[in-house]
């Protein structure tokens, strides 16, 4: 695959919640980490995935005719789907008719991207809006990541935002600020040993990168996906203000956590880590920041 090629699971348009003004959010498939409260459990993967949601099927067998690999069977259970012997071509999807396969990942390259979006172009302008690139981590494609910004920045002319957890190597981040107007920086967790055992990563690389970032030109707005049990507790949400307050990163997203992704985990046969009733600190944690001086906003889903 080329630098201008990379895996893309969504493009959703007309976005109000991923940077200013009307939107574009691309969401490219990959990510270092996979925290256990992920919403979008299909990105973690760089490769293309085939979805199956049970609860749609109704045990025609009309992908069964087509698949190469018998990834799906038909048992005493009702109909079972095996990812392991799925090759992800995606033949069986157009044969369903009940909309329980989709492909999640599909090649695409800078162009038709930059076309795609182009077509929003008078609304953006409208609105202030532009292009976020999203994820997964898109971090995990960074050739294709820059030759993307390169397209929608200075082919363009968008307002490119980028959203990212910032897990890589700073000179990767660095060599794309150019052509960056906003990061929305993802931070989860100010210790180290709770951020690897939920997300599977160490954040030490993350931290500095965010000092980084903040000495830098670049608008940076913080957003904190906050998660019961994990980092909505005093001392969590203090060791975020400290930092924040000290390097001087002052606008802070607060994304609460859902389950709305919880029908995906089924459909890629994964399991679901947390209790889904449980919700977090919102109100005590909105004072705890706005105690250290920050603005705070919350995304609602
Ligand atoms: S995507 Fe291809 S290999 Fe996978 S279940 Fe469908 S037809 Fe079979
Ligand atoms: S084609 Fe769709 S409805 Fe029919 S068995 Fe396959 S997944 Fe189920």
């Amino acid at each position: 695959m080329s630098a201008t090629e990379g895996i893309v699971f969504d493009i959703q348009h007309f976005s109000l919640h991923d940077g200013p003004g009307v939107r574009s959010t691309v969401f490219l498939k990959g990510c270092p980490l996979s925290c256990l409260w992920c919403g979008n459990p299909e990105s973690q993967d760089t490769r293309p995935q085939l979805m199956f949601f049970p609860h749609l099927c109704a045990a025609c067998g009309a992908c069964m005719k087509v698949c190469p690999r018998q990834a799906m069977t038909l048992g005493e259970n009702g109909p079972r789907f095996d990812p392991g012997r799925c090759a992800a071509c995606g033949s069986c999807v157009p044969h369903c008719l009940r909309g329980a396969r989709s492909l999640s990942g599909k090649s695409m390259d800078v162009k038709e991207i930059g076309e795609e979006v182009r077509q929003h172009w008078r609304i953006f302008q409208q609105s202030g809006g532009g292009v976020t690139v999203s994820g997964g981590e898109p971090l995990a494609q960074k050739n294709f990541l820059h030759a993307l910004l390169r397209e929608l920045h200075d082919e363009a002319g968008l307002h490119t935002c980028l959203d990212t957890c910032a897990k890589a190597p700073w000179p990767v981040l660095e060599h794309l600020l150019p052509r960056l107007d906003l990061v929305l920086l993802d931070i989860k967790h100010m210790d180290d040993t709770a951020h690897r055992k939920w997300t599977g990563a160490g954040n030490t690389d993350i931290i500095a990168n965010a000092r980084k970032l903040a000495e830098s030109s670049v608008d940076v707005l913080v957003r904190i996906p906050l998660i019961p049990d994990f980092n909505d507790s005093d001392e969590s949400l203090s060791a975020f203000g400290k930092f924040l307050r000290e390097i001087g990163l002052d606008r802070i997203e607060i994304m609460p956590y859902h389950t709305l992704g919880l029908s995906k985990y089924r459909a890629l046969d994964k399991d679901y880590a947390l209790s889904p009733g449980v919700k977090p600190r919102l109100d005590e944690a909105v004072d705890m920041l706005t105690g250290f001086g920050l603005e705070i906003t919350v995304h609602r889903h």
